[in-house]
């Protein structure tokens, strides 16, 4: 499970109840502080895994990962369009149960100190993925897993199972003033 040469640090880790966090809410930065946990996780010697759901674009962050982060895995279950959220297209549908059941083999490979399950909330309210396969996924999670997801509308059986669930509130977001996607900020 653990990836660190100092197996005092091992012990520890695997000693440690995994948590469950959620971050949601409709303003900017939750995916970015998944990534964030990532990269804290990773300089204590751990490994990380992110399923990036309903995303098909390499973001900075897998940039990031592929050119200076061995320990950080990033695997896209998406398209790079959006996905209807009352009419899916069979596609969208098919990558995020795929997606699904990626994760759910990594989760108990014990390869991965952390997962990260991004867009998953957002995949869920649109019926892309079955939520009570989801819960069953966060309660037979192996016990030293923490596991992160991620996404607006995070679903009230979702927040009840999480041992952290924070709400990014938006306050206001430059894309009201015009101001468009940019690198390094949206992607
Ligand atoms: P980020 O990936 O920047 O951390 P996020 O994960 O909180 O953002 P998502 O809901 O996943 O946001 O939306 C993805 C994109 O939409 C981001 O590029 C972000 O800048 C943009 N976005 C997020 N919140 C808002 C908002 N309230 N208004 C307009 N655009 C937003
Ligand atoms: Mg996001």
């Amino acid at each position: 499970m653990r990836t660190s040469p100092k197996k005092k640090e091992g012990k520890i880790k695997q000693q440690t109840k995994g948590l469950v966090i959620v971050i949601t809410g409709n303003g900017k930065g939750k995916t970015t502080s998944a990534f964030g946990q990532a990269l804290r996780a990773i300089g204590q010697g751990y490994k990380v895994l992110v399923v990036q759901f309903m995303k098909g674009r390499k973001y900075g962050e897998f940039k990031a990962a592929k050119q200076y982060l061995p320990n950080l895995t990033i695997r896209l279950y998406g398209l790079d369009s959006f996905v209807m959220r009352d009419n899916p297209a069979a596609v969208d549908i098919e990558l995020a149960q795929k997606g699904l059941a990626y994760a759910k083999k990594a989760i108990n490979s014990g390869r991965y100190d952390m997962i990260i399950l991004d867009e998953i909330n957002v995949a869920l309210d649109f019926k892309l993925l079955n939520l009570q396969e989801v819960i069953e996924v966060i309660k037979n999670k192996p016990a030293g897993l923490d596991l992160i997801l991620t996404g607006r509308y995070a679903p009230p059986p979702i927040i009840k199972l999480a041992d952290t669930v924070s709400e990014i509130k938006e306050v206001k977001h430059h894309y009201a003033a015009g101001i468009k996607d940019r690198a390094g900020i949206e992607y």
